[in-house]
């Protein structure tokens, strides 16, 4: 690998002071479930292959964003174990220098077959999507029944050493929003961090609004038999989830020996715009600064064409310069990106 220019080195960071140092990737828009909130029964119109960032290419602009200051990864989708060589892709990564941390959010299907290989290739943690703990919900929400396999994918998860292992949930009312509290008990008994995100308006269906979604405070009322203790958003006040320690609840003596985490994702009535460290590579290569940003950056066409890593670069820093101060789903204009959540990378 040629040496890593000056250029390339200094930090990214944009307008407000904030400094780039996530990076998701979405290794592909497909997924093997149809969650309700997310995208219709029929699916979208997915990526053509050749659309796709191939892993070589994936690794170079990896390894071009590490050099410029990302210390994480996170491969996402669409449901990124669906990539075909997504082992390889991890082991490529890991080899990158300084090393990033390196996790995956995934809906669990393939874990109970990848975990291990996953582990191997140098993954370091996996957030799994678990929005409900009951078959015939998880079949309305997810329109498979698919339950067992997932939670089969988590327990090979967390046996092959993936720790901490972050469960998923979307709170959606009238379906499993009651049944937080005994999503968080699955989660403490097990060693789990459970997290339940607010519905964002990402959805394909452009269905999301303000007032059926399930609010931050909603969630943690459900959870009033728990006694938490609010510990800020992660060690460096980045993290996208308000972290709780959970101190007491109901069950406490089958999971009080180790000490239990929830996390809130509060994005639309809590939003953390002002901390936010992440970029986004979508899996057609386009560069997004925020999740609900109406314009990318396209890398993939400059790549193809030959662009050297100092051109990607300046198109890197040019990108996160002008990241927009927040996600503004609170203005009079608000309009939701045309890509939804799944095409994202979330
Ligand atoms: N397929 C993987 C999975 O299921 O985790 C990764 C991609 S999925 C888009 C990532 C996370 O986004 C999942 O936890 C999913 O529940 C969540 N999600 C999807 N659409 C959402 C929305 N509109 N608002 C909030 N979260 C959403």
């Amino acid at each position: 690998m040629p040496p890593v220019t000056d250029t390339q080195r200094a930090a990214l960071v944009d307008a407000f002071g904030r400094v780039a140092t996530d990076l998701r990737i979405s290794l592909t828009d497909k997924c093997s479930l149809r969650c309700t909130y997310c995208m219709p029964a029929e699916g979208l119109a997915w990526l053509r292959k050749s659309e796709l960032l191939t892993d070589d290419e994936i690794v170079r602009l990896a390894g071009l964003f590490v050099s410029l200051g990302v210390t994480s990864i996170r491969l996402t989708g669409g449901e990124p174990l669906l990539h075909p060589t997504v082992p390889a892709v991890v082991a490529r990564l890991a080899a990158l220098r300084p090393r990033p941390e390196l996790s995956l959010t995934t809906n669990g299907i393939g874990l109970v077959h990848m975990s291990g290989e996953l582990v191997r290739a140098g993954l370091d943690r996996v957030n799994v999507s678990v929005d409900t703990l009951d078959p015939e919900r998880f079949r309305e929400l997810t329109r498979r029944a698919r339950l067992p396999d997932v939670l089969a994918g988590v327990a090979a998860a967390a046996a092959a050493g993936l720790h901490p292992v972050k469960i998923n949930a979307v709170l959606v009312r009238g379906s499993n929003l009651g049944e937080a509290p005994a999503l968080l008990g699955w989660a403490l008994r097990h060693g789990y961090e459970m997290r339940f995100i607010e519905h964002m308006p990402l959805d394909a269906q452009h269905a999301w609004t303000r007032d059926t979604m399930v609010t931050a405070d909603e969630m943690l009322a459900v959870l009033g038999d728990y006694l938490l203790r609010p510990i800020g958003h992660g060690a460096d006040g980045s993290a996208p989830a308000e972290e709780f320690e959970v101190l007491d609840g109901p069950g406490t003596a089958e999971w009080a020996v180790r000490p239990g985490r929830l996390g809130v994702i509060a994005s639309v009535t809590r939003p953390f715009c002002r901390e936010c460290d992440r970029l986004r590579l979508t899996a057609d290569g386009q560069l997004r600064t925020c999740l609900f940003a109406r314009t990318e950056t396209d890398l993939r066409g400059p790549l193809r064409d030959g662009a050297d890593d100092d051109d990607l670069a300046r198109l890197i820093r040019l990108a996160v310069a002008g990241k927009q101060a927040g996600h503004g789903i609170d203005a009079a204009d608000f309009v939701q990106p045309d890509r939804p959540m799944s095409a994202i990378g979330g």
